[in-house]
């Protein structure tokens, strides 16, 4: 299937500029990412290191690579001397080398802390408490990483309502930080919503979706 370029306008214009999208590519050829880029389109996220690293050396280089995956520690220094944002952060260890590579590259890694929302056991994330602990405690000698925000996913289910009390569940924790403003931390991204929630999402007041399956098509995994 190809790119649905009507969806994207579609999407582009239900955000009227409130929110960003994050076109989703992972197991799309780059081919599919240069349609969007062509519509001016940079923001795209990827969850597989070995696979964002080829992208990115086919592709532009002002795309901005979101990395969406659960990131493993020893593949950081990969990703670190391009990627625009690391989205799925869940402990403070990943933290740490995160801001070791970034030391190396010269340069400072925006990241988001992954925020367990969903009732599913398989989803990675940090529950309140482990938040607490990162925010208030451990990021003083981290100078080489900010924070920007936080990340979830809802669970995948027909029960919008429950959907909907998950998306609060994070909107309120972005809350509640938001006024923490450090050196390596600055609360300003609410990353929610993916193609079967992101309306929700957004009335929930998340600023940023992630989107792939609406844009690309169907994913198929081998
Ligand atoms: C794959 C993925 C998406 C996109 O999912 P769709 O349902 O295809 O929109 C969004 N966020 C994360 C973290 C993902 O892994």
């Amino acid at each position: 299937m190809s790119v649905n370029k009507e969806k994207y306008q579609e999407i582009i214009k239900y955000l009227d500029g409130k929110a960003k999208l994050i076109a989703v590519s992972k197991t799309k050829p780059a081919d599919d990412i240069q349609v969007l880029y062509n519509l001016d389109h940079r923001d795209f996220g990827e969850n597989y290191v070995q696979e964002l690293i080829e992208k990115y050396s086919l592709l532009p280089r002002d795309i901005h690579w979101h990395f969406i995956g659960h990131l493993q520690s020893n593949k950081v220094k990969y990703i670190a001397p391009f990627v625009y944002l690391i989205h799925g952060v869940d402990s403070l260890s990943l933290l740490k080398e995160i801001n070791k590579q970034a030391l190396k590259n010269n340069r400072i890694i925006d990241c988001l802390l992954q925020i367990h929302i969903a009732k599913e056991e398989t989803k990675f994330g940090l529950n309140s408490d482990e938040l607490e602990v990162i925010l208030t405690d451990d990021l003083t000698e981290l100078n080489n990483i900010r924070i920007c925000g936080l990340m979830g996913m809802a669970s995948f289910s027909n029960n919008l309502d429950l959907v909907k009390l998950e998306f609060q569940y994070l909107k309120n924790l972005f809350k509640k930080y938001t006024p923490l403003s450090t050196a390596q931390c600055q609360m300003q991204i609410l990353c929610m919503g993916m193609s079967a929630d992101y309306k929700i999402a957004l009335e929930e007041g998340s600023n940023t979706i992630r989107i792939g399956s609406l844009l690309f098509g169907e994913r198929q995994y081998t």
